[in-house]
């Protein structure tokens, strides 16, 4: 391990606070309070955290104000989650007048960015850590409480030497989690700071991951998510690994699992045998998050994406024409650098030409160090906003419609556990539809689609977890489906 800042660890310093940790764990359990921002990858690296302190005696709670530890882990792709970490760890300072051994930490992206200066900024953060550095924290987190040692370690591990860390099988009773397949990032879109914070490609073995699904379907998940800022090319780094279409089969031939989702993807990568696995695996649900970022070619070469409008066209044909009944999805930004309305243009006749289900959809917004940070950011907020607000207009109406079209379907869902409607607070708009609609049980379609079905009893709401249903939609929300059991 490599560490960054003037308060490291020695080799011997570690080797008596791992004695020490162990004999914490034994006698008395603190509690960490994790806030995660940003992508699905941010809450796969909380579990770890959360699996690496276990084993130093924490056990994860809810409430900020019960932590001994707390952290939030970052993401730095938007300028407002920055702006938002910074804003929660001036709350939680307060906390620390009335508990000063609560330790405060800051993980993922924004921490990898800005290491050791962030200590020197937030004189109240004791930590930093690296995503390469979770397996770490256990560590760093009682040398600041033994010898009073603020840390920061933030440093890459070398690509061949990397190891992704054990998995351990969930005793939570989830039915869905997720695994990560590669971690880094190769591309450089020149908007992205995910090059810089993650590092390089590193694929996990693809035996690794199997042994991995195999364990969380014998611990009672039904449904993985396999997990990578660029699934598609997956095994490239390796010249003996498979790629991600014959991945997904391996994983699919798994008893007891019953289906395989995957985010998220670039289309320069997006292979034929990709698309064709949507028609040949079953268990792959017909849900496809394929980023374009923008409609205009023009604008697309600006972000350094290497692929242009036409060929992405060709993939979604073909995609349409193998596998009809498959949902897609896509990011795009407005508002990049040199984006004229001409090529806004381009972006809403894309986003008629294709109907995505769903969008994740942001105004550009400069991120240093990044390619795109050296171009004139030249669309006045007021405009990048403007289109945004129309873009998404269109795109709501798109959405409503294909949700629309599930009224009076029978659909399969697997069910995950009570509805959130059961964790509503009496004051809220939610508990007046729990009144309504009674006990409620969420599952959700093969397209992602969160579905609460009523149930008679309090049992059934936790004996159909990890069952597939057959269920009959009769309601339509604007972000979730109502129906029955079949
Ligand atoms: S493909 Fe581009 S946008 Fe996606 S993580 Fe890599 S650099 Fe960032």
């Amino acid at each position: 391990m490599t560490m960054t800042g003037a308060n490291s660890l020695s080799i011997s310093q570690k080797a008596h606070t791992q004695a020490e940790l162990a004999e914490l764990g034994g006698q008395m359990q603190r509690h960490v309070y994790i806030e995660t921002m940003g992508c699905q990858m941010n809450v796969y690296d909380t579990e770890r955290m959360q699996e690496a302190l276990a084993s130093a005696g924490y056990v994860p709670t809810s409430e900020v104000e019960r932590a001994d530890l707390a952290i939030v882990n970052t993401c730095s792709v938007r300028d407002k989650v920055e702006h938002k970490v910074t804003s929660l760890l001036g709350v939680w300072k307060k906390l620390k007048e009335f508990n000063p051994d609560l330790v405060l930490g800051m993980a993922g992206c924004v921490a990898q960015q800005e290491g050791q200066k962030l200590l020197d900024k937030l004189p109240h953060l004791d930590l930093v850590v690296g995503p390469d550095q979770i397996a770490q924290l256990p560590s760093l987190v009682e040398a600041r409480r033994a010898h009073n040692q603020r840390q920061s370690a933030t440093a890459f591990v070398n690509r061949r030497d990397y190891a992704f860390p054990e998995p351990v099988a969930p005793n939570d009773g989830r039915v869905t989690s997720m695994v990560t397949v590669m971690k880094g990032c190769n591309k450089v879109c020149s908007f992205c700071i995910v090059p810089f914070t993650r590092g390089r490609e590193v694929s996990k073995p693809a035996a690794d991951v199997v042994r991995e699904v195999q364990l969380l379907v014998e611990a009672g998940v039904r449904e993985v998510t396999l997990l990578g800022q660029n699934v598609n090319s997956y095994g490239k780094d390796r010249e003996t690994e498979v790629d991600f279409a014959v991945l997904i089969h391996q994983v699919a031939a798994i008893d007891g699992l019953e289906r395989i989702r995957f985010t998220t993807s670039h289309p320069m990568d997006c292979t034929d045998s990709l698309i064709e696995a949507f028609a040949t695996c079953k268990k792959l649900m017909p849900f496809f998050h394929l980023p374009i970022q923008s409609g205009s070619p023009k604008v697309l070469a600006a972000m350094r994406r290497h692929h242009g409008v036409d060929d992405y066209l060709e993939k979604v044909d073909k995609l349409r024409r193998l596998a009809p009944h498959v949902a897609l999805s896509t990011d795009l930004i407005v508002g990049f650098p040199g984006e004229t309305l001409e090529d806004f243009e381009l972006t809403m006749q894309l986003l008629g030409r294709v109907r995505y289900a769903t969008l994740y959809s942001f105004m550009y917004s400069s991120r240093p160090g990044t390619r795109a940070a050296e171009l004139n950011d030249d669309v006045p907020l007021a405009e990048k906003k403007r289109r945004l607000q129309q873009l998404q207009a269109v795109q709501d109406q798109i959405t409503a419609e294909w949700m629309a079209d599930f009224h009076g379907r029978e659909v399969d869902v697997l069910f995950e556990g009570p509805s959130r409607l059961h964790e509503a607070g009496p004051q809220s708009k939610l508990s007046q539809v729990r009144e309504s609609r009674g006990l409620q049980v969420m599952g959700r379609t093969p397209q992602n689609l969160k579905v609460n079905v009523a149930v008679e009893t309090p049992e059934q709401l936790t004996a159909l977890a990890g069952r597939l249903g057959r269920v009959q939609i009769d309601l339509v929300g604007q972000n979730s489906l109502g129906g029955k059991l079949v």
